[in-house]
């Protein structure tokens, strides 16, 4: 039988766990435990909606052994079972989303977060053992195969003996080394705590044999040692228990088992609700995205129970798009449990459900903004993006549920702040919420259009995310207050005095100011403004498209051809006016050179690309060398 290799990828990751770069080697248990309660609810739920596959309910248990002798630990459960083709897909390859990333001289916190995000799985169990034997049979074949596999070089896959249905893994537990204790796992103690600790709630029963020591004889202090199968873990699901009875810890390593993470979550929100639907749930916010959160790959849902069996294990109906980041399980009474998925659909109850965990997110959300700053800025750097994305999209009919869960970063405070504290702090006089849009806050700091607002003692808020004048412009305005970016051109910060001075300037160098903008041509128009205090030029816009946006659409692989409206600002008090003024009359070759740097040099202030660089830098060159 030749040796297939593991895809590359896999192969790395296996290294890794060979060479155990994970300090808790214990949760190789609760992964295994874990992987056969899922191929039991598996194969109950097959035997519940298909009529040829018949199963005692009595017989789904997970079994856990060890033979000290021959340093073995197996594990066996009568689930599902797995196809050859199957053991070849599912534990040949892991990583089936997205690549892991290795690269040279990583440390190892870094190849614990990347592998962190795969979960560990299945090939965790290599951190203990040098060889691993996965006998199997398929619910949906009459064959047993045996995948076999001493690390990283490979696995075989061999016809196999088998009469039940299910899975059997057998681990080859790895000799002692000088700093590393392998031989604890092959003792009942250890095993039977590991089992209590981490997979209690498991809903099969897990059962090992036990021994007892029993006094035979009083007097003489004899013991006799009997063994005996039993029931290690309680089998009560956490959601069914009483939540003051749950440790945080509990919850922690439930979320981590069954969600595949490395990381504690950043918040559990437990509901339990009694009355038209009734229903349990927790639910989980990761304390980080994972890896293929961002991409197409990712499927939002909470695992639906019936009654303690899993039904699904993504509903994603139960979730909105702009809360798929949350994890979780429900189970309700009023779902039958074979019922179809089209069904399940269209079933009043499960809306109602969803509508109900859709408030609970929000309410904890809005909580946790008030009540814990602190982690909620850490949840809004994580999945802030998700919310603005959920409020700009389908037209915003979401808007309403989402704009009090958003944040910016205020000029003023220097650190994120909602829609709301930003229209509390409003000045006497102040009528809009001002904006300004960059690609960091250093850089639209230094945006030109920002000191007037700055001037004025208003705040204003710094938009870094490309979605976020995008959510803004569909949230329109926030208890009456529209928004108003920094960058178009009536901002209508002056004075009336202003006004009038900015308005004789510009009426009295008319025909030079048109001619700036003949000669520029992608400008709609330039003209003299009195808002840049110390700064030269800007560039602004007219209309809904702002130079922000605009790179955006830029950036899409369609052109839609959407361009913003851009207006050539000049500081009418700054000495470049009054040259150009004593160009425009005596000098029109010089007039139309500084005429495109210093457009030049706006779009340069405002993140623009310059489409003549040689051009402008010859230009630049002729008139310092004067
Ligand atoms: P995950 O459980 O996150 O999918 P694993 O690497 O632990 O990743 O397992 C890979 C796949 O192998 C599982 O999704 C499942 O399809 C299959 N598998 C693992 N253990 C068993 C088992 N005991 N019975 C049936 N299928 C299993």
């Amino acid at each position: 039988m030749r040796k297939k290799e593991f895809k590359s990828e896999s192969k790395r990751l296996l290294d890794l766990m060979i060479n155990s770069i994970y300090t808790n080697k214990d949760i190789f248990l609760r992964e295994l435990i874990s992987n056969a309660s899922d191929a039991l609810d598996k194969l109950y739920y097959r035997s519940l909606t298909d009529k040829k596959v018949k199963v005692d309910k009595d017989k789904l248990e997970i079994n856990v052994a060890f033979d000290e002798a021959n340093r073995t630990i197996t594990i066996t459960d009568t689930g599902c079972g797995m196809t050859k083709d199957e053991l070849e897909a599912n534990l040949g390859t892991i990583a089936k989303s997205g690549s892991l990333q290795f690269k040279e001289g990583m440390s190892k916190e870094e190849k614990v977060d990347i592998i962190g995000q795969f979960g560990v799985g299945f090939y965790s169990a290599f951190m203990v053992s040098d060889k691993i034997v996965v006998t199997s049979r398929s619910v949906d074949s009459d064959e047993a195969y045996s995948w076999e596999s001493e690390g990283a070089d490979g696995y075989i896959i061999t016809p196999a003996k088998k009469d039940e249905i299910g899975t059997e893994i057998v681990l080859h537990i790895k000799e002692d080394t000088d700093t590393e204790d392998y031989s604890k796992y092959l003792n009942e103690y250890e095993l039977k705590s590991l089992i209590k600790k981490y997979s209690d709630y498991i809903s099969f029963p897990i059962k090992m044999e036990v021994t007892h020591h029993e006094l035979k004889d009083e007097e003489k202090h004899e013991y006799e040692d009997h063994k005996e199968i039993e029931t290690i873990n309680s089998m009560v699901p956490i959601w069914k228990r009483d939540k003051k009875d749950v440790e945080d810890s509990e919850y922690e390593n439930f979320y981590m088992d069954k969600f595949n993470d490395y990381d504690k979550p950043l918040k559990v929100i437990t509901s339990s609700v009694e009355g038209l639907t009734s229903y349990k749930a927790i639910l989980f916010i990761p304390s980080h995205a994972p890896a293929d959160y961002y991409s197409k790959e990712y499927e939002k849902g909470l695992a639906l129970y019936s009654n303690g069996v899993m039904i699904m294990d993504k509903c994603a109906d139960l979730l909105p798009d702009y809360f798929s980041f949350v994890k979780g399980v429900v189970d309700t009474e009023d779902l039958s449990l074979n019922i179809s998925r089209e069904l399940l659909q269209e079933s009043h109850s499960l809306k109602l459900i969803a509508k109900n965990i859709e408030s609970k997110i929000k309410k904890e959300l809005e909580t946790m903004m008030k009540d814990d700053r602190e982690t909620y800025n850490s949840f809004f750097k994580t999945f802030g993006v998700q919310l603005k994305y959920g409020i700009y999209n389908n037209y915003g009919v979401d808007k309403d549920k989402l704009k009090d869960l958003i944040m910016f970063y205020s000029a003023k405070h220097e650190r994120l702040v909602s829609l709301k504290e930003y229209v509390d702090e409003m000045k006497e006089g102040q009528e809009k919420i001002y904006y300004a849009a960059g690609s960091s806050v250093a850089k639209i700091d230094s945006l030109p259009q920002v000191e007037q607002v700055k001037d004025k003692d208003y705040d204003l808020l710094y938009l870094t995310d490309y979605v976020d004048e995008f959510a803004i412009t569909a949230i329109q305005e926030y208890e009456g207050k529209k928004f108003a970016n920094v960058e178009n051109g009536d901002l209508d910060l002056e004075t009336e005095e202003e006004k009038e001075e900015t308005k004789k300037a510009n009426e009295s160098n008319s025909e030079m100011l048109k001619e700036m903008a003949t000669e520029l041509k992608e400008v709609s128009e330039v003209k003299f403004t009195n808002k840049l205090k110390k700064h030269p030029v800007c560039l602004t816009t007219k209309g809904d498209v702002s130079i922000e946006m605009q790179k955006v659409f830029d950036a899409m692989p369609n052109d839609l051809g959407i361009k913003a409206e851009t207006v050539l600002e000049i500081n009418e008090k700054h000495a470049i006016a009054d040259k150009l003024k004593d160009l425009y009359k005596n000098n029109k070759k010089e007039f139309s050179k500084y005429t495109k740097i210093l457009y030049s040099e706006a779009r340069m202030i405002a993140g623009l690309p310059i489409e003549n660089p040689t051009e402008i830098s010859n230009l630049i060159c002729e008139v310092i060398s004067k």
